[in-house]
């Protein structure tokens, strides 16, 4: 499908973008802040969060807000503080891109590290259901906000030696399903899963070191997806998950 999102479709809404410092949160930010978006940046890197808000104040999009935050170790406390700021300052949350996610070992489970795999559950599953779980009553505010929970090719299907990664992406979607049923009827608010491929990015550099990054497609051209998911052009989407084949 050709899709082209317009101009100012994300204007007056206000969205929250994890790992938004690099890679493909970087690309969504300033995408959805370039179509009128207010973004609010949260990432464990302040210096990079900082280098995109300097990017959107550039192009002259509204006024990004950073969040430095590690969901490694973040706790519902902080999470809750964030949820009050937004409420004060931006009276309503109309999307999420939950983007962050560290990869951890691709060696067989008998030899994983259990350090790892609790790093990668916590900050891959754990932290991205709870911090919905808290966003839930200001994404209720807003007339048709929008989730995204970006997952994986092993979270769709596992795939052996992908260890904690394939298993927090394969929950994730199982995640956002069960809540696109269990809130369909009850709420305005849609989820629906982004598995964006093989990407040129760091932590596909990490993933496939030998590769080509050059073969691989940019973060930039998979923002038609991006955009389509976070704007009123898909609202009557729910539970459902979308690859770049979608753009084909
Ligand atoms: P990158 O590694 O390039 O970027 C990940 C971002 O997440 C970084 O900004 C990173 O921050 C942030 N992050 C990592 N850990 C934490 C944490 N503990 N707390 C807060 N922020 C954190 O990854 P990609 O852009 O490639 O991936 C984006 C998403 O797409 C991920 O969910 C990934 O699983 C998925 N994906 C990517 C594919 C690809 O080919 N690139 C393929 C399939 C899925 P910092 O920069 O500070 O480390």
């Amino acid at each position: 499908m050709t899709y082209s999102a317009a101009n100012g479709c994300l204007e007056g809404k206000t969205i929250l973008i994890t790992g938004a410092g690099d890679g493909i949160g970087r690309q969504a930010s300033l995408t959805y802040a370039a179509h009128g978006a207010t973004v609010i940046l949260l990432g464990r890197t302040t210096s990079k969060l900082e280098a995109v808000y300097d990017e959107i104040t550039h192009q002259g999009s509204p006024e990004p807000a950073i969040v430095p935050m590690d969901l490694a170790s973040a706790q519902p406390l902080e999470m809750q503080e964030m949820t009050d700021v937004i409420l004060e300052k931006y009276t309503k949350l109309d999307g999420v891109l939950h983007n962050a996610a560290i990869l951890g070992d691709r060696v067989p489970v008998e030899h994983y590290d259990m350090n790892t795999w609790l790093r990668v559950m916590q900050v891959n599953l754990n932290a991205v259901c709870i911090m919905t779980r808290i966003l839930m009553p200001v994404l209720r505010l807003a007339p048709s906000a929008s989730v995204i929970f970006t997952s994986s090719g092993v979270g769709t299907m596992p795939r052996a030696y992908w260890g904690a990664y394939s298993v927090s992406k394969y929950a994730l979607e199982g995640y956002a399903k069960l809540l696109a049923d269990e809130m369909q009827n009850t709420s305005d608010i849609r989820f629906n899963i982004l598995n964006p491929g093989g990407t040129r990015t760091r932590m596909r550099a990490a993933a496939f070191p030998t590769e080509n990054p050059m073969t691989l497609k940019t973060a930039d051209e998979l923002m038609p997806l991006y955009l389509y998911l976070m704007n009123d052009d898909s609202l009557s989407e729910q539970g459902q998950t979308f690859t770049p084949d979608w753009l084909a």
